[in-house]
């Protein structure tokens, strides 16, 4: 069974810290970026029907350089707060909404599925730019050398010039 989805009905009545941990793709996670598993440590505390969690899920996603286009894993830690009640079945469509609008989520009072959450937290802490370090170089734009590992031709050419008192 899955680990993101919480039987409630192991939870001591009041605070509880529960961690878990499922496959990416068991979060429906695309497999291209999302290779390993991905962990929660959650705070979970239950007030009669309501559930609140507080914690944070952290996976780690491959992904390529936008500057020198190079393969890294970048671990992202997503903080998670949701809030849980328990549904009732005459408002089904009602809940779809606040699930949809206002992050709630409904529990029937045995599990509370954590996967969506968990799945979006992550997909939000995804650089939409991402860099394999701070001040990665790149690729030249003329030579297409990664400046990474050292000047290439076009930048020692150029450098020379520049030093040369004969083209001033
Ligand atoms: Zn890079
Ligand atoms: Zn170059």
């Amino acid at each position: 069974m899955n680990e993101f989805i919480l039987d409630l009905t192991t939870l001591r009545p009041t605070l509880n810290r529960v961690e878990v941990e499922a496959a990416a793709r068991d979060l429906e996670l695309p497999d291209a970026e999302w290779r390993g598993s991905v962990r929660g440590v959650f705070r979970i505390e239950r007030t009669g029907d309501t559930v609140s969690i507080r914690g944070e899920v952290i996976a780690s996603a491959h992904l390529e350089c936008v500057r020198c286009l190079r393969e890294f894993d970048l671990e992202l830690v997503s903080p998670v707060t949701l809030l849980a009640e328990r549904s009732s079945h005459s408002a089904r469509g009602e809940q779809i909404e606040l699930e949809r609008e206002a992050h709630m989520l409904f529990h029937d009072g045995r599990r509370l599925d954590l996967r969506g959450s968990a799945r979006e937290a992550l997909l939000l802490e995804m650089p939409i730019s991402p860099h394999c370090r701070e001040d990665c170089r790149g690729l030249c734009p003329k030579c297409g050398e990664d400046r990474n590992e050292g000047p290439c031709a076009c930048e020692s050419a150029s450098r020379g010039n520049a030093g040369d008192p004969a083209v001033r």
